[in-house]
């Protein structure tokens, strides 16, 4: 069957309702007239501030900086209570934005997509849900985050465990109990070392299995401080997000432009100090420029931190797990945390090394080590995602020639500007892989694809272009920049989910970009100021 000549249900299909689809359809439908329609697998708005639940979950952004800013009343209008914006508090600021600016009316909750599948006869896309829709659109818009798709690993017996068990990526919506309970948790990466110390506080037994011991900085969490809001931020809203914008992480935050190699230890030792002191983002962000590019500069940040945490947990045995040396600080996603070493003094919590004893089995009553065997009530997988491409891999995605997204990414995503790859065209995703996305506060880098696609789509329009899509020699060239700009840094010295070393058969690829914010914002406006280099532009047929 040809669907020449007929018009599409819709000009885009959006997929997710969090920050990049209500942001999408935000912009399409309200500012540039287009019909778009929102599938959303979750019965509410919100993405991954609507799947983690779990305790302690709250965002590393400072929360002034973790908003939309297409409105300046929202600006205006909204008060965070916190520094660092709080799970529940960020949900109910999708919420808000989604009420507020009526788009619930053109999302459509309790639906996953399963198929998209281009038409090469009209240009079109056609998407399938596991509701039984079946729509066809001109543009196929992806909002579904870069870190989406649970991770339970594979460990034997699981399905033999008599007590329950969570992960904090699809945590239940009501309040899990831990009172009286004896409680494993897998995994120290930033969903863990948020939930242990809550988990702590409730439960009566607490075990945490660690694989890698990390660095944490204290994120100095409280109230959020009204007076710098009302007389330094709202005032200068748009300045302070222009900071955001061009800075390298999105943050309005300035590095210090000396090496740490450069100055006196005294001097370094004053910096580290402030920048602890400060706590959170800053610490890195704030810190000298080759922390993350020289790994002599970078030794001497990481065994700072190694002495607090030296300083910080009493059992010798304990600090010896704890201590992280096999990779260096920051080449895995920086972590920060409230109370994380303090936890490890606790009477009720115990740290079992599985770099050394690895977990052999899950039992009907707990988890077997090599050299032990535990009893627990609840295991909380604190076990990370299968990472900017995995959620991708859910859905039956096929571009020309039929040719599925799964085979073209066999080895690793390849994307130009983390955009659109090859093959599909119409296609747009936000902050897909070779974009900073992961490496920056994300509402600003959502914000930034949510512009450059919608100016691109009506560049399209008055131009009477049906089609695009990019060109192999551009995508080859930025795969490679990709690559190459990744190489000198911290982030190539660890095993991380950057680099799908997490997932067991993935292929080892860097996958988003470290170039920095501002600098991927330049290139992307030059892209389009060049009258969309790059791209190939198609009258097509419809
Ligand atoms: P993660 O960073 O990937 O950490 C997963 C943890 O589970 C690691 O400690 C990992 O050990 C361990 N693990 C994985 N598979 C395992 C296995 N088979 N056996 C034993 N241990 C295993 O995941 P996450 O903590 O959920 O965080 C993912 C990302 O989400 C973060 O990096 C961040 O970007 C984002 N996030 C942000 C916030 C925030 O803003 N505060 C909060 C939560 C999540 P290894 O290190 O040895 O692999």
């Amino acid at each position: 069957m040809t669907n020449l000549g007929k018009p599409p249900d819709f000009d885009a299909v959006v997929i997710g309702a969090g920050f990049a689809g209500l942001g999408m359809l935000r912009r399409l439908r309200d500012e540039d007239g287009m019909s778009v329609q929102v599938y959303e697998t979750g019965d509410g708005v919100g993405g991954t501030w609507y799947w983690n639940r779990y305790p302690g979950a709250r965002c590393d952004s400072e929360s002034y900086v973790y908003c939309f800013s297409f409105s300046k009343e929202l600006l205006q209008d909204w008060d965070w209570s916190g520094k660092y914006p709080e799970q529940p508090e960020i949900l109910s600021y999708l919420n808000h934005v989604a009420d507020r600016f009526d788009l619930r009316r053109n999302i459509q909750f309790n639906t996953r997509v399963t198929s998209a599948r281009y038409l090469e006869d009209t240009s079109l896309w056609e998407v399938e849900t596991d509701q039984g829709d079946r729509v066809t659109a001109q543009f196929l818009i992806t909002g579904i985050g870069c870190i989406s798709s649970g991770n339970v690993p594979d460990i034997k017996g699981l399905d033999s465990f008599q007590g329950e068990w969570y992960h904090t990526g699809s945590w239940p919506h009501e309040k899990v109990d831990f009172a009286g309970k004896r409680v494993a948790v897998i995994g120290t990466g930033s969903s863990g070392i948020q939930s242990i110390p809550v988990i702590a506080e409730q439960a009566a037994h607490l075990s945490v299995f660690q694989r890698t011991p990390q660095y944490t900085v204290p994120a100095r969490h409280g109230t959020v401080d009204r007076k710098f809001i009302e007389e330094q931020i709202k005032p200068n809203y748009e300045a302070v997000l222009n900071k955001a914008r061009w800075s390298a992480g999105g943050f309005p935050i300035d590095r210090d432009e000396r090496s740490a190699l450069e100055v006196t230890e005294a001097e370094r030792m004053e910096s580290f100090e402030a920048g602890w002191a400060e706590g959170g983002i800053r610490f890195l962000g704030t810190s000298f420029k080759d922390i993350s590019m020289d790994r002599r500069a970078n030794d001497t940040m990481s065994e700072f931190i190694r002495n607090k945490i030296r300083e910080m947990v009493k059992d010798p045995e304990t600090v010896e797990k704890l201590l992280p040396t096999d990779h260096p600080f920051g080449s895995k996603r920086p972590l920060i945390d409230t109370n994380y070493f303090d936890t490890y003094n606790r009477e009720n919590v115990e740290l079992i090394d599985i770099r050394h004893s690895p977990i052999q089995e899950i039992t009907p009553k707990g988890i077997r080590t090599e050299d032990q065997e535990f009893e627990f009530d609840m295991i909380v997988f604190a076990t990370g995602f299968d990472a900017m491409t995995g959620t991708y891999f859910k859905m039956d995605i096929r571009g020309r020639n039929g040719l599925s997204l799964k085979e073209k990414w066999s080895e690793g995503p390849k994307t130009y500007l983390g955009l659109q790859t090859v093959g599909f065209p119409n296609m747009f995703m936000i902050t897909g892989p070779g974009s900073p996305s992961v490496l920056s506060n994300m509402p600003m880098s959502i914000e930034q694809h949510i512009d450059w696609i919608a100016d691109f789509l009506q560049y399209m329009r008055r131009g009477e272009i049906n089609s695009v899509e990019a060109d192999e020699n551009a995508e080859t060239a930025w795969v490679a920049h990709v690559n190459e700009v990744a190489e000198p840094t911290m982030y190539m010295l660890a095993d991380s989910w950057y680099l799908g070393a997490n997932i067991p058969g993935k292929p080892r690829v860097f996958m988003p970009y470290v170039g920095g914010l501002g600098n991927y914002r330049r290139k992307c406006n030059e892209v389009a100021d060049n009258g969309y280099e790059g791209f190939i532009l198609d009258a097509g047929r419809r």
